[in-house]
């Protein structure tokens, strides 16, 4: 069993924007942070995110509401955002409250700046192939992480769990894409999928983003499988400091023995989101130059 390092990966790309980027001549990228409320988990993500950022030597803005702002208010900001030619990128960090629709909050970003990738246009341009789109972060991150493991889904069956708007639906258009990068026959499997682990066991590669804490087990997985687990959960775990630990979708200890390749939780797919953030930031700079 191989471990595929996604924090060794990641730091990889952000040397690799680092140079880039400090070849720039005169301005540079900038990324606006939006944040609403104060939830421990999106605090902690926006300032990972901003201190990549500031590390790539871009330049990351914050900017703040509290849980109860209006629609208008928040929409107002995104206009001035849209308009204003010294930011490059754009990032509502999740969740919102329930009073605003993220959907409808996405689509208010303009798709030239919408480096998280979910605006229709971007998500129609995965359809059309259409590399001039930013590909969502998490499934971008995934993509990525397979390449630089050489993991070929050429004619491979990938079989993803979940079909979720940030993951499960954009990975499993990236996988199935007429590229050499891709050419896979894909399954999608959720909760209303009967019999799955029939449909699992038939994985040449299995991503899980289903949210459920070591939900793939032994029985679900053939013998060198490869594995992507995008789950992020907490498990209670009194023996912590923080009273939890963090677990993948996939039971790592039962799985791993029979996987040829597999992501751990942490250290896999989540450094390559933010890794992929910050190359679709540049992207969106070099067409706003082109
Ligand atoms: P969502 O809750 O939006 O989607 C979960 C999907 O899993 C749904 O399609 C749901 O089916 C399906 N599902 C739920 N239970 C089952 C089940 N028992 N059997 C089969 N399918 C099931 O989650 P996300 O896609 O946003 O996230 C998934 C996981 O990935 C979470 O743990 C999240 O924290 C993590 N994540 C990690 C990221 C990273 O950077 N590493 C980034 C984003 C997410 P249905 O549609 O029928 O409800």
């Amino acid at each position: 069993m191989e471990l595929i390092n996604g924090n060794e990966i990641a730091a990889t790309i952000v040397a690799e924007l680092k140079e880039e980027v400090s070849l720039l001549q005169g301005k540079k990228p900038c990324i606006t942070f939006i944040r609403v409320g104060d939830d421990p988990a999106s605090v902690s993500y926006v300032n990972k995110k901003n201190k990549i950022a500031a590390e790539i030597g871009m330049t990351p803005k914050l900017e703040q509401f509290p849980l109860d702002v209006s629609k208008e208010e928040l929409f107002a900001k995104i206009d001035e955002l849209n308009a204003d030619p010294s930011v490059h990128g754009i990032l509502i960090q999740a969740p919102l409250p329930s009073h605003i629709d993220a959907v409808e909050t996405f689509r208010r970003v303009d798709p030239g700046k919408d480096v998280d990738g979910f605006h229709t246009v971007n998500i129609g341009k995965i359809c059309q192939e259409d590399e001039t789109g930013f590909v969502a972060c998490t499934p971008a991150g995934i993509m990525e992480l397979l390449s630089r493991s050489n993991v070929s889904l050429d004619g491979k069956h990938v079989v993803v769990l979940g079909r979720s708007l940030i993951v499960g639906k954009p990975v499993a258009l990236l996988a199935m894409q007429r590229q050499s990068w891709a050419n896979a026959t894909v399954t999608v499997c959720h909760s209303r999928t009967t019999d799955l682990p029939s449909i699992t066991r038939q994985a040449d590669v299995l991503i899980a983003a289903i949210g459920k804490p070591e939900f793939v087990t032994k029985d679900m997985v053939k013998p060198g499988v490869v594995v992507i687990d995008v789950g992020i959960n907490r498990v209670a775990d009194s023996s912590r400091k923080s009273g939890y630990r963090l677990t993948g979708d996939v039971n790592f200890a039962e799985v791993s023995p029979l996987a040829s390749k597999i992501t751990p939780v942490p250290g896999g797919v989540g450094p390559m989101t933010v890794a992929m953030l910050m190359k679709n930031t540049l992207k969106a700079f070099k067409l706003a130059q082109a």
